[in-house]
């Protein structure tokens, strides 16, 4: 055999080709590829048994051509096994060698979170967690929540109401119309309906109002209420509640202040403020320079609500506050528009680290 020169690669390569081509099975083929790259006796061993006997100016050039017609056979060789192999299995055939697809994992969403982490809270200071119907009627949200017939709260305006009035329970007037409720209040009226003194429960839930959607306003939001009722309570306890509460909730350095307020169902009433745990109260964007931060309203419970549900207000006192739930959600997290919570967004809600 004669010494390869530098066409011999490409020439090798074409005849390659040309016996793959013809062969009729992938035994045929193998054949072939052992004709060209096998051990002994094949085109590539032949060429690399020549570098030995060649003259010594040509070994290096003798070299080069059979390691470059190797490489360039094992190449194809690779691509004509592939293609073979993939024509064997039959079309819509399982491919049982591909990784699987991995699930995405939900979460829970930012106000769930929120909300448990807040019951979590009050349970571990002893509140049981009590829950009440979202549609309601006029007594359990206004009436006997201290907002007689003319109250402003009552007006179209700011309630949903849902129709047609229902008769009502005992004994109260029956022209009661039913509506969403407008607040967690309804469900502090009706435990203490069916529940004696000593009461300590939190409600959490869904309240609606007749309120534009906008950057702080939806016409659904969840609140959480509070309420305790026994003997000796004073706004002490009040404050203190709330005060632990700040302190697991937002920092352990957190204090509460209170702002006299007004509110029907209780006396007195004040707006709950937490000092800001962003700047520690020394003022910064998210309290706007003040140092504190409003997360809700509290007071201690008006006589004349006692009064609607059958508990003696001479012998007990008690406490009720309500905090806003996107309230405190949108606080912790920086959140700057509370439409966000109920766009279920997954881009928005896989932010949060849950
Ligand atoms: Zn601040």
């Amino acid at each position: 055999m004669s010494l390869p020169a530098s066409s011999s690669v490409a020439e090798q390569l074409a005849a390659f080709e040309r016996e793959l081509a013809t062969a009729g099975s992938l035994r045929d083929a193998q054949a072939v590829r052992d004709r060209f790259l096998g051990r002994k006796n094949s085109v590539v061993a032949s060429w690399m048994q020549m570098i030995a006997s060649a003259p010594v100016d040509q070994k290096k050039l003798i070299g080069r051509y059979a390691n470059e017609l190797k490489q360039q056979i094992e190449a194809r060789w690779t691509a004509y096994a592939e293609a073979a192999e993939a024509n064997a299995r039959p079309a819509g055939a399982v491919d049982v060698t591909l990784p699987g697809r991995v699930p995405r994992l939900g979460r829970r969403h930012p106000l769930t979170v929120v909300r448990d982490r807040m019951e979590g809270i009050f349970t571990r200071m002893g509140f049981a967690i009590v829950e009440g119907p979202e549609i309601e009627d006029e007594w359990h949200c206004f009436d006997a929540l201290n907002m007689p017939a003319e109250h402003p709260a009552r007006d179209m305006q700011d309630t949903l109401y849902l129709g047609a009035p229902v008769r009502g329970e005992s004994g109260r007037p029956d022209d009661r119309r039913t509506m969403l409720r407008t607040h967690t209040s309804s469900i502090q009226i009706r435990y203490m309906q069916a529940h004696t003194p000593p009461i300590r429960i939190v409600a959490p839930g869904r309240v609606y109002r007749r309120d534009d959607l906008d950057l702080t306003h939806t016409p659904m939001f969840t609140q959480m209420e509070g309420l305790v009722v026994d003997e000796g309570i004073s706004l002490a306890d009040l404050k203190g509640t709330l005060l632990a509460f700040a302190r697991d909730m937002f920092s352990e350095r957190a204090r509460v202040r209170f702002r006299p307020s007004f509110f029907p169902y209780t006396e007195p009433s004040a707006e709950v403020d937490i000092s800001c745990w962003q700047c520690d109260g020394r003022g910064c964007a998210m309290c706007k320079q003040t140092g504190w931060v409003e997360i809700g309203g509290c007071g201690m419970v008006h006589p004349a609500v006692f009064e609607a549900v059958g508990i003696d207000a001479e012998r007990y006192t008690g406490f009720a506050f309500g905090v806003g739930i996107e309230r405190v959600a949108i606080l912790r997290h920086q959140v700057q528009d509370i439409r966000l919570f109920f766009e279920n967004d997954l881009r928005f809600l896989e932010q949060f680290p849950y």
